[in-house]
């Protein structure tokens, strides 16, 4: 089981590995920092033209092969703006980098439904068209719910955000914006008008704010009333943000941004409160946050659970021979053989501190749990570690336990620790649990 949250793990938000991007710019420093940056950053490849003629060679080549395009207004064989002409030709959204720039170039490059433009005129102009990728990039992964009553009005939102490259739901009324949150579990931001003939746009953010936290969805009002309660009526119903119509769209940019951005926060702070910090598994708090409600569910259904501890044996020795940070080694390599042998699975894995480790196995018995951490007991002997050149192993002995009563989960694991005791006392690298004792009785 990994993070369900789409994060590296160092934090740094999402990486956009393998995507490739066009970068029409003449000149040499902004292309070779840009080309850098974007890889070191963001992980994509970015294919560098420092001219019209270039580019068009280069989108021959590979017509449908860019995710999008940097493109500066003015090179040296087109200085009016070929090359913008020449990306949406090719059906490839552009970000416009440009120094020219005054309200009818502003004018112009938003007529053509750009993604975003960026000043080449100030010293963050870089940061901001790095920002500007990532964002784009992340938005074609971030479904908005636009709900408005009129077509038109809609159809307008609908436009603006496809060219940021959100993903994009639509809903006519509050009660379809409802049903369209029960749809799409992957809406993130939801953007509704107030007066709808079913319910008015406050009603709707008090409904949404009933099953999700602004920390999950956040909800921007819109309108074209004069009303100037409007705005403070909706923030206080739940809302995030407020936009009075006619609003720009970099307006609208700037606001969904700074709320998208908002939930990657909360999203990374989940993360790091869940994340164990040395094995990056999941660490005490998370497994004893979502066990409980793993375990209540197998029950619920009137199915067995197990729960297991797993300690390293004789780690004290370990550390005493080799070193803290030899020991620090070992337990990322038990952790990443564990992480890999429970990829995909439905079982939770942690580290629950120090060298144990805890598993909770729903919709399994005793039985075949015991089975399984054989298994892996046997697998973790065969493991080898390299420190100083010399191969190191080690062994584990595990617990197991049966869950099929409710109880609290601290009795769960204190049973699957005595098992663990009766194992290490049993002479270590054994597993021993409910059905091993029951084996042992009938023989
Ligand atoms: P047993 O086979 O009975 O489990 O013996 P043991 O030596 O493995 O167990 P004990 O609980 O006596 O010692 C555990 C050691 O693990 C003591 C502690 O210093 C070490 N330890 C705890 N956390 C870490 C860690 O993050 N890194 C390293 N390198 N060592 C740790
Ligand atoms: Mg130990
Ligand atoms: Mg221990």
């Amino acid at each position: 089981m990994a993070f369900q949250e789409d994060l590296h793990r160092d934090g740094s938000g999402p990486r956009f590995g393998g995507q490739r991007i066009l970068l029409v710019e003449d000149s040499r420093m902004f292309s070779a920092v840009l080309c850098h940056r974007l890889h070191a950053e963001l992980g994509v490849n970015v294919k560098p033209c420092s001219s019209l003629r270039v580019l068009e060679e280069t989108i021959g080549h590979s017509p449908n092969g860019y995710a999008m395009a940097i493109v500066d207004l003015t090179l040296p064989d087109a200085p009016y703006g070929e090359a913008l002409d020449c990306v949406i030709a090719h059906g490839i959204p552009p970000i416009v980098f440009t120094a020219a720039f005054d309200i009818e170039t502003r004018n112009r490059i938003m007529e053509r439904n750009v993604i975003d433009y960026v000043l080449k005129d100030n010293e963050f102009a870089l940061d901001s068209l790095v920002s500007s990728v990532r964002r784009a990039l992340s938005n074609r992964k971030t479904r908005v719910l636009v709900v408005d009553d009129i077509a038109s009005a809609r159809l307008a939102l609908v436009r603006m955000l496809e060219a940021q490259q959100y993903m994009v739901a639509e809903a006519a009324s509050g009660l379809e914006a409802l049903a369209a949150l029960e749809t799409f579990n992957d809406i993130e931001v939801v953007i509704t008008d107030h007066h709808m003939p079913d319910m008015s746009g406050y009603e709707l953010t008090r409904r949404i704010r009933r099953c999700f936290g602004s920390d999950k969805l956040r909800i921007i009002g819109v309108s074209s009333s004069g009303d100037r309660m409007l705005s403070a009526s909706f923030l206080k119903a739940g809302a995030s943000d407020f936009l009075y119509r006619p609003f720009l769209p970099e307006e609208l940019q700037c606001r969904l941004a700074n709320n998208v951005e908002t939930l990657t926060q909360f999203k990374q702070l989940r993360a790091a409160a869940a994340c164990d910090y040395l094995t990056g598994l999941y660490n005490r708090r998370y497994f004893y946050d979502l066990g409980p409600k793993l375990v209540n569910d197998c029950l619920r259904q009137k199915a067995a659970s197990a729960v297991a501890i797993l300690d390293i044996d004789h780690f004290k020795r370990l550390n005493d021979t080799y070193g803290h940070e030899i020991g620090d080694e070992v337990l990322k390599a038990v952790a990443l053989r564990l992480a890999t042998i429970f990829e995909g699975s439905d079982n939770l894995l942690s580290r629950l501190g120090g060298e144990e480790f805890a598993i909770l196995f729903p919709m399994m018995d005793s039985i075949a749990a015991t089975k399984l951490c054989d298994e892996i007991r046997s697998d973790i002997s065969r493991l080898k570690v390299m420190a100083d050149d010399e191969e190191i192993s080690v062994t584990v002995s595990i617990g197991v336990a049966e869950v099929s009563d409710y109880e609290t989960f601290d009795n769960y694991l204190n049973a699957a620790d005595q098992f663990l005791y009766m194992a290490k006392h049993k002479g270590r690298n054994q597993v021993y649990s409910d059905a091993r004792m029951t084996e042992e009785a009938a023989q």
